[in-house]
């Protein structure tokens, strides 16, 4: 819709970051604008049933408080090791080069509860496709995976498979 082609136009390109011969994506000024952030909110959660909202770390925090707000759920935060008090389970997985950890707080997530994941951009689909696993690994179910900005070129979807996976914009 109108309002989320605006908000698309706060999406910031920048080259070289984190390293030289990578263009990234940054949202930050589209999730600074009230207007952008109100219609990125309403698209991620728009018509799927879900209890709960987990956010990945960080940027889904960002997006994943906002949208659970909006639709009267709580939320949790899928976070990155050596962040938590008290662990309820973790998920180790590869990225473009090495590994990586999401961890689940204890005493949040529920079995049999339905998860929104939110994150902000999927790229390699490494980072969502662990935090699905994580929700399904706890005995939650996934209702959905939703991000902002999905990078095609990189298929990420493809490690998704067997999930809805909903991305407001693709480039
Ligand atoms: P993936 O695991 O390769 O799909 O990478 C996704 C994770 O890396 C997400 O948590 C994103 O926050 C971050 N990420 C990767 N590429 C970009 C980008 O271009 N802009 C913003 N975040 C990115």
């Amino acid at each position: 819709d109108e309002a989320l082609r605006e908000a698309a136009r706060l999406v910031r390109e920048v080259p070289d970051f984190p390293e030289p011969g990578v263009l990234f994506r940054d949202i930050s000024p589209m999730l600074a604008n009230g207007p952008a952030l109100n219609a990125v909110v309403s698209a991620l959660g728009r018509d799927f049933d879900f209890d709960v909202v987990a956010g990945v770390e960080a940027r889904g925090f960002l997006v994943g408080a906002a949208v659970a707000h909006a639709f009267g759920t709580g939320v949790i935060g899928l976070r990155k090791p050596g962040k938590l008090p008290v662990v309820a389970d973790r998920i180790e997985y590869s990225l473009e080069y090495g590994r990586a950890t999401l961890e689940l707080p204890a005493e949040t997530l529920r079995p049999g509860q339905r998860v929104l994941v939110v994150d902000d951009v999927l790229a390699t689909g490494g980072t969502l496709g662990a935090a699905c696993r994580l929700v399904r690994q706890a005995g939650a179910d996934v209702a959905a995976a939703a991000v902002v900005l999905e990078l095609t070129a990189l298929e990420g979807r493809d490690k998704i498979l067997g999930e809805k996976v909903r991305a407001l914009l693709q480039v």
